[in-house]
């Protein structure tokens, strides 16, 4: 099997409420998305995308992943797409680094392989757990009350993971953990998800403050440097996504203990391919995991619930749903969808859902062989 074609949509994703991220970075109201489709001469056609979170979140770019196909697209076409290594290496030997371009090319690649077997991903994968994930809200960083609020509206959607974005401001980060604590439900998973928007000083203050509270913290500081430098001063059970890119990232973190859990996010450590080696790492380290895409539709989401359902069920925390932040469906509300906070795994071969192509639009660009 070949690669015969490469076809490129931009589309871009509302959000339903704009977003602000820690830090006074820039807040956004709409994703820059990239579908890829690839075409094999077996007539299987498999989809990839890439909708980094804004542009201030992590060093992503909607249009660098358009720019970073059109570099890498001959080095690709002609390529078996099931042999996801080969794929890997001639994109990095096209491209060195760029992960979060390469990633919507595996994933559609995973979606060729798993349909010529007749499998999902997850079973192709080595085998995927059925049991539903449980769907992390995403609580954009807010007052105690808005906190209450938007909590509150997401229970009723039956979720009971909550990443609740705090980080900036001591004393109202402090109030909103106690508040969170404070009326936390049984059962509820509660990640204070920082994005890196702590000084090593205010990491300190509120995980000093809180310490009585045993929460779980994602992302504190910006690097893994200042997350090892407080590492000693607090006791509150970390998550490391943003710094988590590489291998050698995972390597670092499993070797010097400095988190107890791993936030993948596939679009930006480069796809399943790469996002499974440092699964087996955490594994092997005792490091748990919330699996999530970094933004985007249901297919983003489904590629990453795909990686989480090979995970054994104690080790995986929860998932996402992006696309509930959606005001957009690129895929007339096919594929894993929120059924009382959760999302079951597609039975259907490969990623198991496909965009309609008439919400993609005319296609920005297309390479195929010659
Ligand atoms: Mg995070």
């Amino acid at each position: 099997m070949k690669i015969t074609a490469l076809t490129i949509y931009q589309v871009d994703l509302p959000l339903e409420h704009p977003y602000w991220l820690s830090g006074g970075r820039l807040k956004f109201d709409c994703l820059d998305a990239t579908f890829v489709r690839v075409d094999t001469d077996a007539g299987i056609t498999g989809w990839g995308e890439g909708t980094p979170w804004g542009h201030t979140y992590v060093p992503a770019h909607g249009p660098g992943i358009r720019a970073g196909i059109d570099t890498m697209a001959p080095f690709i076409l002609g390529l078996d797409p099931r042999l996801l290594l080969d794929v890997e290496r001639a994109m990095d030997i096209a491209l060195p680094g760029h992960l979060y371009a390469k990633s919507p090319i595996d994933m559609a690649c995973w979606d060729i392989a798993g349909q010529a077997a007749g499998l999902p991903i997850a079973d192709l994968m080595g085998g995927g757990s059925r049991s539903p994930k449980p769907i992390a809200s995403s609580v954009g960083a807010k007052t105690v009350d808005e906190t209450r609020a938007v909590v509150e509206r997401y229970r009723q959607r039956g979720y009971i993971a909550h990443s609740v974005k705090i980080g900036g401001d001591v004393e109202r980060d402090i109030a909103r953990i106690r508040d969170m604590e404070a009326n936390r439900k049984p059962g509820e998973i509660i990640l204070y998800d920082v994005n890196r928007g702590w000084s090593r000083q205010q990491a300190i203050r509120v995980m000093q403050a809180t310490a009585d509270l045993s929460v779980m913290v994602e992302q504190p500081c910006e690097t893994l440097d200042d997350i090892a430098a407080i590492r000693p001063l607090h006791p509150a059970p970390v998550s490391v996504d943003e710094a988590l890119v590489t291998l050698q990232d995972a390597a670092r973190i499993a070797r010097d203990g400095l988190a107890e859990v791993f936030g993948i996010k596939l679009n930006r450590v480069g796809g399943l391919t790469r996002a499974a080696r440092m699964r087996d790492l955490a594994l092997a380290h005792g490091i748990d995991m919330f699996v999530m895409a970094t933004g985007g539709s249901v297919l983003a989401d489904a590629e990453a619930l795909h990686l989480a359902a090979t995970i054994p069920d104690h080790a995986i925390h929860a998932v996402w749903a992006c696309q509930d932040m959606l005001t957009v469906d690129i895929a007339g509300g096919r594929g894993p969808r929120n059924i009382d906070g959760h999302l079951h795994l597609p039975e259907g071969p490969g990623l198991g859902v496909h965009p309609d192509l008439d919400a993609l639009g005319a296609p920005v660009a297309s390479y195929r062989v010659t």
